[in-house]
Order: structure tokens, then C-alpha cells, then sequence
């Protein structure tokens, strides 16, 4: 009797097909994602070697406190913009969505150097070596994750870019966006306050990356509207999170952008996040407003700055996760 060979994606893991994304605990119906921050930092562990004053944030009853507030004031999912190697903890992740029912998604790729410990092997490897273990964390499951009976996937690939392309690691990036193009996994960009932008979507189109595919973080520091309009028009997402910290002076600078981005139409682009790497902002860790501020802060005020019902969906929501569906990948590999 002759076998076939089992072909390597199960029919429930068929996750573009279905439009789901990936999360911690398994494929999610992209329009089930609900209300969504699309920028955060969830769990950061202490680094071997780390330099004083970088961020953390261990403490899970804390955290877990915060995300079933999360949750109660009618929050669904988080996505975690901390890759490995820099203080993600898959497992962490992976209770944390189980214990407080909030969807994370997670992610591979790359950070700043300064946030890894100083001899790190992927500030060393070449392109395929570092191209095969984004494609294993999105594919198989985040390295720290594999020794569980069910590993944790990625779901989407982060660029940590610095102040100028030409500063930034062209071996990384280059690896990253080839990961993203046999995944059909989003490409997300960590922007030094929106430095250089215009540059690494060039450089990252020149590497295949459709604009379709690309968030761009933190563009609302470099609150220009025309540059915002210029890419957003492109197909680019761009995401805005000072909305909390006084010294981006939210009300000179993203809420107008925000308001002109909408009044213009281009509410398809905008997706809001909160970025709470500092603990400072987390209410159950001393601080605030805390993860629900995005809905007890930000979604109220964008009723009363006159935004539709679709469009405050989308802008907490809908325009990050209908993206973080994968693409079609150009390899013939599915997943
Ligand atoms: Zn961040």
C-alpha cells in the first residue's frame, strides 16, 4: 500500500485562508480580535549584561491584573512588539492570554542592539541564519517556547530601525523582510520618533515588502502631516501611541494629526497603540492610565472629536488585525 506523505499544513492551521491571526494560544477570526492596542510591551525580563535603565516588566500578577481589567472594560487583544532575545518570554505570554481570556500576538524579529545582552548571536549572523529563525519562530514556534508540548508562535515579524537607514543593521532587515516574504507574516518598524521613514519603506519595497504589508511604530513623534498622508496614501499603516506622555504634547501633536489623517479620509491607516514599556503607565504597577485607557481614555475621545462608530473600530482594531492575516508567502511553503 502506498502512503502519501502528509502535507505540511493541517487543514485547521490554514490561517489565511480562514482570515485568522496568530496568537499566543492559536489561530483567532481576525474579526473576532475586537478592540485592539497595536503597539505593546506585556512582559519584558531582565537581560544578562543589560545596561541600567532599560525597561522591565516582570511582575505577573500585576500584569495579569491589569489585562483582565483589560478585558472587563471591553479590550480583546494586545499585540507585543518585544522579540526574542531582548526579554520576551513566549510561556509568559502564553499565560497571561490563558488566565486573563486577552488575545496576544506575538512577535520574532529584532530590537535595538542596546536592548540585547552584549554578545547576542544574531548581531553576528548573516542573512540566512537569521532569515531560517524568524521563519522558525512564525513557522514552528518561538525559540524559548519548543520545549513545550505546544509551541507558541510569532505573529508577525518587528525591524528595529535606528535614527538613519544607513545606521540601521542591513543584514537584519534584510533577513526579516525575507522571513515576512515566505511567511506572508506582517513587517512591523520600530522608528527612532519617525526618523527616516521615507527611507526604509523604499528600502524595504526594494526588498519586496508590498506597502500593504508595513506598519510603521511610533510615526505620531514626528507628527508631519504631509509625510503621514504621503505614506498612508501608499497603503502604509502607521501607528501613533504618545497619547499618554506629556512630553510629545498629545495635544499639539496626535490628536490634530489624528483629526487630520481622519478628516482626510485616510482612517484605513491609522492604528492606535499605547506602547506601556515603562511601568509607570501601567495603573496595577503604581502608575497609569493603564491598559484599559485605551478604551476608558482614547475611544471616548475620539466619539467627542466626531469619529463614526466604523471609523473608531478600525482605528482600535480592525486596521491592525485584518493586516496581521497572513499574505500569500512567495515560497510554496505553507504553514
Ligand atoms: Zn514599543
Amino acid at each position: 500500500m502506498i502512503t502519501e506523505a502528509r502535507p505540511l499544513s493541517q487543514p485547521n492551521d490554514d490561517t489565511r485562508a480562514n482570515g485568522m491571526i496568530v496568537t499566543v494560544t492559536g489561530p483567532v477570526a481576525s474579526d473576532k480580535a475586537g478592540v485592539t492596542d497595536a503597539h505593546n510591551h506585556l512582559w519584558v525580563a531582565a537581560v544578562d549584561g543589560m545596561g541600567p535603565g532599560l525597561p522591565q516588566l516582570t511582575d505577573q500578577s500585576g500584569i495579569l491584573d491589569e489585562l483582565v481589567d483589560y478585558r472587563k472594560a471591553g479590550g480583546r487583544t494586545q499585540v507585543d512588539c518585544q522579540p526574542g532575545g531582548c526579554g520576551r518570554d513566549g510561556q509568559k505570554l502564553l499565560e497571561l492570554s490563558r488566565a486573563s481570556g486577552v488575545h496576544v500576538v506575538a512577535c520574532t524579529g529584532f530590537h535595538l542592539e542596546r536592548y540585547y545582552p552584549p554578545d547576542h548571536w544574531l548581531w553576528g549572523a548573516d542573512i540566512d541564519k537569521a532569515r531560517v529563525h524568524f521563519v522558525r519562530e512564525i513557522a514552528e514556534g518561538m525559540e524559548e517556547t519548543r520545549p513545550l508540548a505546544q509551541p507558541v508562535r510569532a505573529g508577525f515579524i518587528k525591524i528595529a530601525c535606528q535614527p538613519t537607514v544607513a545606521a540601521s543593521p542591513a543584514i537584519l532587515i534584510e533577513a526579516a523582510a525575507g522571513a515576512s516574504l515566505e511567511t506572508g507574516a506582517l513587517t512591523g518598524v520600530h522608528t527612532e520618533k519617525g526618523a527616516d521613514a521615507e527611507t526604509i519603506v523604499a528600502l524595504l519595497q526594494r526588498h519586496g515588502i508590498a506597502a500593504s504589508r508595513l506598519v510603521i511604530f511610533h510615526m505620531d513623534k514626528r507628527p508631519d502631516f504631509g509625510l503621514h498622508r504621503d505614506l498612508a496614501q501608499q497603503g502604509i499603516l502607521l501607528e501613533y501611541d504618545t497619547f499618554y506622555r506629556p512630553k510629545y504634547r498629545p495635544e499639539q501633536n496626535v490628536w490634530p494629526l489624528l483629526e487630520s489623517m481622519v478628516a482626510a479620509g485616510l482612517d484605513r491607516q491609522v492604528a492606535i497603540g499605547t506602547d506601556m514599556a515603562d511601568r509607570a503607565l501601567w495603573s496595577r504597577l503604581g502608575g497609569g492610565p493603564g491598559l484599559v485607557g485605551l478604551v476608558t481614555r482614547i475611544v471616548p475621545r475620539l466619539q467627542e472629536i466626531g469619529c463614526t462608530p466604523a471609523t473608531i473600530k478600525r482605528l482600535v482594531g480592525e486596521n491592525i488585525t485584518t493586516r496581521l492575516v497572513r499574505a500569500a508567502s512567495h515560497s510554496n511553503t505553507s504553514f
